[in-house]
């Protein structure tokens, strides 16, 4: 039977490095089903049928490949890996359940009892309680450090250190950490590197590409980009990513395919997403600055920002995400966000609606008030991911803050 558009594909597999970062992002993954369909589809099945008993045996012991079961593997969700493997150029992706699955994952996958963690102090929060809390009950343990101090990482190093994490840029003070450079100090300890890539994307920075050896993302972020769902992935070699698909399988962090299906094609619109919150951030940290009002602003693409160098050499752009500290204290910067008409008062980000937060009574909120202010996070810091909105709407926005303060 001829399969319409099936023997094409068969042939062109848009996954090597024959093709850019753009082609990939719309392309890769892809599978035809042989009914011609021009877009994916997505598999909403829990379960897949066999011809024979003597089929299934062998699906089940492993003679034979193909699908058992969604929580093992879904077509949807692999064509999902597949393309956003292409972006970050990994040899295989894991998608999962949730950002946090995806960082639960590794720390479990790759490590058993008395290994030891060294951590950036400036990660998401819920990874802090990850590490402190639920891992220590497996017995491993974790070293906060200051994520911008290469001598800190290197001192946190004991001899049972098999990970390093860190994300870059960090949520919400945007402070960088030089991924070759820590990725040179955790392979001296034959350790392994794992980079949190959620806010720039392999849009705008492909950490396995500076020496990293695990990408993980939060895919509810950006890569869906419209606030619609919660999964996650992890990245990297074949050899690390089977030991990840043995636990996701075997624990059941798998993804839903109805949301690997809409990451898949959030992943059609990424680049130009990212260039786009980029270019809406750029020009609104500088007029921020300008602003009466405003004590601060945290943004990697201002001069002022004490990282911009590595930035600049790290990224490809700066991202969209950026905080400030507004003239007052916690008051003022209540004051400042109720006063926005437009804005969405939420703790997401990466969304194409700008979105505020008030990061010391929400997102790191469950730190004590040592950690915050450790963490250098004030009363009256304002965190913006800015979305896809006319720039002078989103202005005008942050007039009627400033306003109120
Ligand atoms: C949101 C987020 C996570 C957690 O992801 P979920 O999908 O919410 O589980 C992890 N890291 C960063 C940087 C995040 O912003």
């Amino acid at each position: 039977m001829h399969k319409p558009g099936f023997e094409r594909e068969e042939r062109i597999q848009f996954e090597g490095d024959n093709y850019a970062f753009d082609t990939l992002a719309v392309r890769a993954g892809q599978r035809r089903t042989g009914e011609g369909e021009h877009s994916d589809p997505i598999y909403l099945t829990s379960s897949y049928v066999f011809s024979s008993a003597r089929e299934a045996a062998a699906r089940f012991g492993g003679e034979e490949e193909g699908n058992i079961y969604s929580r093992f593997t879904n077509p949807t969700v692999q064509a999902f890996e597949r393309r956003i493997a292409a972006l970050e150029g990994a040899e295989r992706a894991v998608a999962t359940s949730s950002g946090m699955a995806a960082i639960m994952a590794v720390g479990i996958a790759l490590m058993q009892q008395g290994d030891h963690v060294v951590c950036s102090r400036s990660v998401f929060g819920s990874t802090v309680s990850l590490f402190n809390k639920y891992l220590t009950r497996a017995g491993i343990e974790t070293t906060f450090v200051d994520p911008t101090d290469l001598d800190a990482w290197r001192a946190a190093i004991r001899p049972n250190t098999r990970l390093f994490f860190m994300e870059t840029p960090s949520n919400p003070l945007a402070e960088l950490t030089d991924i070759e450079a820590v990725s040179k100090i955790a392979h001296e300890q034959g350790a392994l590197l794992a980079v949190d890539n959620c806010f720039c994307t392999p849009a705008l920075q492909q950490p396995l590409k500076q020496g990293a050896d695990i990408v993980i993302h939060s895919a509810t972020k950006y890569l869906d980009g419209q606030g619609r769902c919660v999964g996650g992935v992890v990245l990297g070699s074949d050899k690390l990513m089977e030991e990840i698909f043995g636990y996701v399988r075997t624990c059941g962090a798998c993804l839903s395919p109805f949301n690997a299906w809409n990451f898949m094609t959030g992943l059609e619109t990424l680049s130009l997403r990212m260039k786009a919150h980029s270019d809406a951030a750029m020009a609104l940290a500088l007029w921020l600055e300008q602003q009466d009002g405003i004590d601060k602003v945290y943004y990697s693409g201002l001069k002022s920002h004490p990282q911009h160098d590595l930035a600049v050499e790290q990224q490809s752009a700066f991202g969209g995400v950026l905080s400030f500290e507004v003239r007052g204290g916690k008051e003022a910067a209540f004051n400042f966000i109720d006063a926005t008409e437009m804005f969405s008062i939420t703790g997401n980000l990466g969304d194409v609606k700008t979105t505020i937060t008030h990061p010391g009574t929400t997102t790191h909120g469950r730190m004590s008030v040592e950690e915050r202010a450790e963490a250098g996070i004030k009363d009256n810091l304002i965190r913006v991911s800015v979305g896809l909105e006319d720039l002078e709407d989103i202005k005008a926005d942050m007039l009627r803050g400033l306003a109120a303060i």
